[in-house]
């Protein structure tokens, strides 16, 4: 049986390899008679499912030794207060505004720091990106956020700020929900990264968090403590219980991606050939026909969300139905942006872009 190809943004279509193996291993893991939502997250069982995970991504995205991973709940939405609570010591944060999930973490920022909104694109509709050189940063700010891949809008930072260059000292944090294990990092600047698991790396419930050692143990006295970074790093993730079904998936999604190969390059480097591959199918369809339209500007496009519209938006219905028979699966638009999208995601196979790029043709002629 084939699968269709899915392409939410969230939750989103996970590699069918690890489906398998979470399907295999469901009710008896590794033999030990039982299924993984069956085990204490104390047992030796689970805590080497949770020490792998942590070893394997901290292998496939070249972590340094002076960064914690944390697996933590919340998704990306808790840890817009997360972590203003830990790291901004009540002082102030700067934000750089460059779509719908980096306004939202500036509104709720507001409830423990004093922000301020450093560069934003709104004017563009949110589609470029305000060059690094024209952000206003404060020279106190205690921390400054950006959200690398806009899964909303499709912007994506091609390259992370350096805001040691810009003369500022203040830690970096990204939100890297929707991109993370896409591509490289460039850890060297970054202060702290966040992300929810459930558009790259695996089922809802657990998030990311890659931390600065030098970040940790300064949170405001009203921090939950499940939410204070030095005690969930203190306590490997272990201070409550963490989502140990989620981990392990995600777990699983790792070493799925350590395996992967293109050419030379292995993991994560395999994955960010293969994505580029599949972006630049995607986005030349759409910029070669007279139907489609991507407003995006090319230097900031995202490799992992494609929003897309229909020139003429009375076809939107029989467009995605036309799709559904075809076996693409969700690609209408997010309802602030309209129009279709298409996440393509590291579990989205080159073969899935291709059969959406026959179909887009296909539409069009059809309608001609
Ligand atoms: C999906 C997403 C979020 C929100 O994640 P939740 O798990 O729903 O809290 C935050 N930021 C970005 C960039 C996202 O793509």
């Amino acid at each position: 049986m084939t699968r269709p190809f899915n392409f939410s943004a969230g939750p989103a279509t996970l590699p069918e390899e690890v489906l398998q193996q979470a399907a295999g291993e469901m009710l008896d893991w590794h033999g030990s008679g039982m299924g993984v939502m069956e085990m204490s997250h104390r047992s030796n069982e689970f805590v080497s499912i949770y020490e792998n995970a942590e070893a394997d991504f901290r292998e496939l995205m070249a972590v340094p030794p002076h960064f914690k991973i944390l697996f933590m709940q919340g998704g990306g939405l808790a840890e817009n207060a997360i972590v203003p609570l830990n790291i901004s010591r009540g002082a102030s944060a700067d934000f750089i505004v460059t779509g719908s999930w980096s306004d939202k973490s500036q509104k709720e920022a507001r409830k423990y720091c004093d922000v301020q909104i450093a560069a934003t694109n709104a004017n563009s509709d949110y589609t470029s990106l305000p060059p690094p050189a024209s952000w206003k940063l404060r020279r106190d700010a205690s921390y400054v956020h950006v959200c690398s891949n806009e899964t909303i809008h499709g912007v994506e930072f091609q390259e992370l700020p350096d805001l040691k260059g810009l003369g500022s000292d203040a830690p970096l944090v990204i939100d890297f929900s929707s991109h993370v294990a896409s591509r490289p990092v460039d850890w060297s600047r970054v202060g702290l990264a966040f992300g929810g698991a459930q558009k790259n790396l695996g089922p809802a419930g657990v998030t990311l968090v890659v931390v600065g050692e030098d970040l940790l143990g300064h949170a405001l006295p009203a921090c939950p403590s499940a939410f204070d970074y030095k005690i969930v790093a203190d306590n490997h993730s272990m201070y409550n219980t963490p989502p140990t079904y989620s981990l392990y998936v995600a777990g699983l999604t790792f070493q799925w991606l350590k395996r992967q190969k293109e050419g030379t390059a292995t993991g994560v480097g395999a994955m960010e050939k293969r994505n580029l591959a599949k972006a630049q199918l995607l986005y030349d369809a759409i910029d070669h026909s007279q139907f489609y339209v991507n407003r995006v500007s090319k230097d900031c496009r995202s490799r992992m969300n494609v929003p897309f519209f229909l020139r003429d938006e009375s076809r939107n219905e029989a467009f995605l139905a036309g799709a559904k028979a075809r076996d693409l699966l969700q690609l209408k638009g997010h309802k602030s942006v309209g129009g279709m999208r298409a996440s393509i995601y590291n579990a989205m196979p080159l073969a899935g872009v291709k059969a959406l790029v026959d179909y887009l043709r296909d539409f069009e002629q059809k309608q001609a």
